[in-house]
């Protein structure tokens, strides 16, 4: 199968895009996966699912509209399209072509070389992108305020403290206006000299990483998603132009134009002692004014 990567335009913010039909697959499930040259849908990434799939429909010519089920990250080495979890490369890898899926039903009248027009739920998208923006500076928050827990140098999160996220966090659920994020320390961050009592009054950490953000907010900082391409798997990263400077992290997501946007911060955290380990559940929230 002949594809060339899908130009994704959701990274600046559009929530609609006109595009071409560039292959039509019929999945084992009876459904079928729809490729378009380009598109404003977000997909689901199998190998960092941190932000699901928007919501929204394609529109066809005659305005038909067709209901669109899931969204995935695809990739082909040249000889069939492996949608979700069964690429088996990270996405970005050489040799192989990534493209958005968009799943709709099996009897969905779309087929290659038809001129669509790509709709994405933007109540639902906003509330994603002020979700991931509340994601990635809560990590930063909580960094800042886990710094004193550390013996050792470790590498540095975006804005120089010492990156507790980057090194413990297990997995990340963007939702919508909020997150939750898992983190696990264990033998190897005792190693690295972290100090796994930070954790012992969770409600006190809380309101230190809450006052952070409403630190941040206040700021009213300028928020932008930087590219190096239009291509799905091209670099992305967030950028949140703070007082302290830019904090620029990876990030394929979408998300706020502006700190302003996230109004009122709340964080609870969950810990958990297991065998050899603390687990830490931070649920991020936020209330746009
Ligand atoms: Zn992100």
């Amino acid at each position: 199968m002949q594809l060339s990567e899908t130009l994704v335009t959701y990274p600046g913010g559009a929530t609609e895009s006109d595009g071409m039909v560039i292959a039509v697959q019929s999945l084992p499930d009876g459904r079928q996966a729809v490729v378009l040259d380009r598109t404003a849908f977000h997909p689901v990434d199998a190998h960092w699912p941190d932000q699901l799939a928007d919501r929204g429909h394609l529109r066809l010519a005659d305005g038909t509209a067709i209901r669109i089920e899931d969204a995935v990250v695809a990739g082909s080495d040249g000889a069939e399209l492996l949608l979700g979890a069964d690429v088996p490369v990270r996405t970005g890898t050489a040799g192989w072509v990534f493209v958005v899926a968009h799943v709709v039903a099996g009897d969905a009248p779309v087929a290659t070389g038809d001129a669509v027009t790509v709709v994405a739920d933007a109540d639902h998208r906003r509330r994603l992108s002020l979700g991931h923006t509340a994601c990635h500076l809560a990590s930063l928050a909580l960094d800042r305020a886990l710094a004193d827990a550390w013996s050792k140098d470790v590498p540095p999160d975006a804005l120089g403290a010492p990156g507790f996220d980057a090194l413990a966090c297990t997995s990340s659920r963007i939702l919508e206006n909020g997150s939750v994020d898992t983190y696990r320390v264990g033998k190897s961050l005792r190693r690295k000299g972290f100090d796994a009592a930070a954790f012992d009054d969770p409600a006190a950490l809380a309101a230190r990483v809450e006052e952070q953000l409403a630190s941040w907010i206040a700021t009213g900082a300028e928020v932008r998603v930087d590219v190096e391409g239009d291509s799905l798997a091209a670099r992305r990263a967030w950028v949140c132009a703070l007082p302290d400077g830019d904090a620029t992290i990876p990030c394929g997501g979408t998300h706020a134009h502006s700190l302003a946007e996230l109004g009122h911060a709340h964080v609870r955290f969950e810990v958990v002692d297991v065998p050899g380990a603390r687990e830490v559940v931070m649920h991020t929230s936020v209330t746009p004014e």
